[in-house]
C-alpha cells in the first residue's frame, strides 16, 4: 500500500491577511514542480478566505487549525465547519497539543470534532503525542494509544481512512529537539497497530500518520524516508516561504527513498 505523504504547515497564531497573501504569492508557482506530496497550509481563521481564493487551481490545499463540532449555535467566539467549507477549506487540525493544554480540549471533544469534520467532508489532521514526563516514565505508547482510540471512537472504517494522524511529541514542539527518526517511526508504527486493532490491517495501512515537532528543511527527509511516517506537520519552519518550499522538496525526497 502506498500512502501519499502529506506536508502541512501549521501557522498557529502567526500572519495577518497581508502576510498570508504575500506567503502564498511566493510559494504557489514553485509547488507545481514537486510531485508525490500532498501540500496543505493551515492558516488563522482570518486569512482562510483570502488564501483559499488565491490557491484555487494550485496544488496547495487550505486547512483551519480548529473548529467547533456543532453546525451552528450560541457558542460565542467559535467557528462552525460549514463556515470553513464555504471558504474552500478542506482540512482541519484537531486536538493539537496547544489546544489540549491551553484551551482544555479533551479527547471527547476531539472525537466529536472528528465526527463533525468527516460529516462535512473536511479531512481531520488529528494530533496525538506524549509530554516529557510521560515519555520519561515510559508511557509514550499508552498515551498515544489512548488518544488514538478516543479520536476514532464511533468512526466507521470507511471514514477512518480519511483521517490523518500527526504524532507530535509535546517536548519536541517548538523546542528545536526532535524525536530521532527511528523513534518517531517506532511510535507511528505503534499507532498503526492501534488502528489495526480498532479496525483491520487494511484500514491501518491506509491511514496516513505524520510526524511533527521541530521539523526543519534539513531533517524532514530523514522522517519521510521512514516506513511508517507519511509526511510532517510543521510549525515554525513553515512560516517562511523559502523554508516551506524546501520542506515540501525534502518531504518528497525522503519519501522517494522509501520504496
Ligand atoms: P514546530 O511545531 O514545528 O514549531 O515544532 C509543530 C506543531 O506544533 O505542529
Amino acid at each position: 500500500m502506498t500512502r501519499t505523504p502529506i506536508l502541512a504547515g501549521n501557522w498557529k497564531m502567526f500572519k495577518t491577511r497581508a502576510e498570508a497573501a504575500d506567503f502564498v504569492g511566493r510559494v504557489k508557482q514553485e509547488m507545481f514542480a514537486v510531485s508525490g506530496v500532498e501540500i496543505v497550509v493551515c492558516a488563522p481563521f482570518t486569512a482562510l478566505d483570502q488564501i483559499a481564493a488565491e490557491l484555487t487551481g494550485t496544488v496547495i490545499g487550505v486547512g483551519a487549525q480548529n473548529m467547533h463540532d456543532a453546525d451552528e449555535g450560541a457558542y460565542t467566539g467559535e467557528v462552525a465547519p460549514r463556515m470553513l467549507t464555504e471558504l474552500g477549506v478542506r482540512y482541519v487540525i484537531l486536538g493539537h497539543s496547544e489546544r489540549r493544554a491551553y484551551f482544555a480540549e479533551t479527547d471527547e471533544a476531539v472525537n466529536r470534532k472528528v465526527h463533525s469534520a468527516l460529516q462535512h467532508q473536511l479531512i481531520p489532521i488529528v494530533c496525538v503525542g506524549e509530554n516529557l514526563e510521560q515519555r520519561d516514565k515510559g508511557q509514550t505508547f499508552q498515551v498515544v494509544e489512548g488518544q488514538t482510540q478516543a479520536a476514532f471512537q464511533g468512526v466507521s472504517a470507511e471514514n477512518a481512512v480519511r483521517v490523518v494522524l500527526a504524532y507530535e511529541p509535546i517536548w519536541a514542539i517548538g523546542t528545536g529537539k526532535t524525536a530521532t527518526s527511528e523513534d518517531a517511526n517506532l511510535v507511528c508504527g505503534q499507532i498503526r497497530q492501534t488502528i489495526a486493532k480498532l479496525y483491520n490491517e487494511e484500514t491501518a495501512q491506509a491511514v496516513r500518520i505524520q510526524y511533527g515537532g521541530s521539523v526543519k528543511p534539513d531533517n524532514i527527509a530523514s522522517f519521510t524516508a521512514e516506513e511508517q511516517i507519511d509526511g510532517a506537520l510543521v510549525g515554525g519552519a513553515s512560516l517562511d516561504p523559502a523554508s516551506f518550499v524546501k520542506l515540501v522538496q525534502g518531504a518528497a525526497e525522503g519519501a522517494s527513498r522509501k520504496s
